[in-house]
């Protein structure tokens, strides 16, 4: 029997207007029914519209943040701090997403900055981990999911309280190419036997673990019927009709 939530979030990355953001919230998110105890549905507009998308959802729909700077508030032209999601009242954040670590050249040790800043301002954080195609070919998953949550664990000052964890293959990403059921659950066993060990038996349990990656409303089924699976990151299709299906498919 199911004991952890689902999770969906709704990452729009860089994408959508304000037209956009209100077309899509009144005419497919709005309407949404569902049991928000056994679930938890999170939109990641981009930061411009966050405020709109805050003062539009529904009550149970929540709506974070992409990202966040590793600094504190001060001389840091263009950045946005964690300081500045808490005032907007937005309670959580996307760290370590693949595109920033990629694109951006985002380090390990860049993330977990992020991730202690956005907690000594009290916020959730949805954590990405997940190994590159070279590092799969070389059976280098399994260290490379360690490394990242050992670094995870101390950035967190060991509080698991209000985290996500987002297995993302960075293959899979934005590529069309999802990972495979045996894969999928392979890599989150992998990440709850890491937390049962290192962490507690409660928390391995407990730890909501979502897939991350070209996830559509025709391949989410095979993966949300995995014991190990707790619901998903969704990118390119979250802005698209799929999604309600995705949505449908989850709950
Ligand atoms: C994402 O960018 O968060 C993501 C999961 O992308 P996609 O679903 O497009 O692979």
């Amino acid at each position: 029997k199911r004991t952890r939530k689902y999770f969906i979030a709704a990452n729009w990355k860089s994408n959508g207007t304000t037209h956009f953001v209100k077309d899509i919230i009144t005419n497919m998110i709005n309407s949404f029914e569902y049991d928000a105890g056994k679930l938890d549905l999170m939109l990641l507009p981009g930061l411009l519209h966050i405020s709109l998308a805050q003062a539009m959802v529904a009550p149970h729909v929540q709506v974070g943040a992409q990202n966040v700077s590793q600094h504190g508030q001060g001389a840091y032209t263009g950045e946005v701090a964690a300081e500045h999601l808490a005032d907007y009242g937005i309670q959580w954040v996307l760290i370590g997403h693949s595109q920033r670590r990629g694109v951006f050249q985002e380090s390990q040790e860049v993330v977990a900055e992020k991730v202690k800043k956005s907690r000594e301002n009290g916020l959730g954080v949805i954590l990405c981990l997940g190994e590159n195609l070279e590092q799969r070919e070389k059976e280098l998953t399994g260290q490379v999911l360690d490394d990242q949550l050992t670094s995870f664990h101390t950035a967190l000052g060991g509080n698991w309280e209000n985290v996500v964890l987002a297995y993302e293959p960075i293959w899979a990403m934005g590529t069309g190419r999802i990972a495979s059921a045996d894969q999928t659950q392979e890599a989150h066993e992998h990440i709850r036997k890491w937390l049962s060990k290192t962490v507690s038996p409660a928390l391995g349990e407990a730890m909501r673990i979502i897939y991350a990656g070209s996830v559509t409303e025709t391949n989410c089924e095979n993966l949300i019927k995995l014991s190990q699976v707790d619901g998903f990151l969704v990118g390119t299709s979250s802005t698209k009709p799929a999604f309600r299906d995705i949505f449908e498919t989850v709950q």
